[in-house]
């Protein structure tokens, strides 16, 4: 089961997990061309091999331990993290507009700052 990054990762995005990350699996880096452009990170589902380091690194407690573990509001972003590829752009369109539409269905969730938007998750 593959580590999951949500939605406090938006307007965050400051790549503590990467920098812990022991095998390279959380994408864009910020030495990436693909980094300016996406609005969060994503972990490639295959390549994550479930050590839990980044989840303490996180200042927004924005990723969790598992698909089952990552709340109903939240599902959508699943896919995104699986569909996401650095260097192929249709990939990374498809990723970027699922959590364009994430965005655009959680308005609840998205006015919440995104250091506090990861304790409302229980409740949105
Ligand atoms: S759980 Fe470990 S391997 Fe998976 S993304 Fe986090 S730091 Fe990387
Ligand atoms: S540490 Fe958290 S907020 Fe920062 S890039 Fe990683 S998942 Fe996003």
């Amino acid at each position: 089961m593959p580590f999951i990054i949500t939605d406090p990762c938006i307007e965050t995005k400051d790549s503590a997990c990467v920098d812990v990350c022991p095998v390279d699996c959380i994408h864009p880096r910020k030495d990436e061309p693909e980094f300016a452009e996406t609005t969060m990170l994503y972990i490639h589902p295959e390549e994550c091999i479930d050590c839990g380091a980044c989840v303490p690194a996180c200042p927004v407690a924005a990723i969790y331990e598992s698909v089952d573990a990552t709340p109903s509001s939240q599902k959508d972003l699943i896919e995104a993290n699986a569909i996401y590829r650095n260097g192929d752009a249709a990939l990374i369109a498809q990723a970027e507009e699922i959590v364009k539409a994430h965005i655009a269905s959680h308005p609840e969730l998205m006015a919440v700052p995104a250091a506090e938007r990861q304790a409302a998750h229980a409740t949105h």
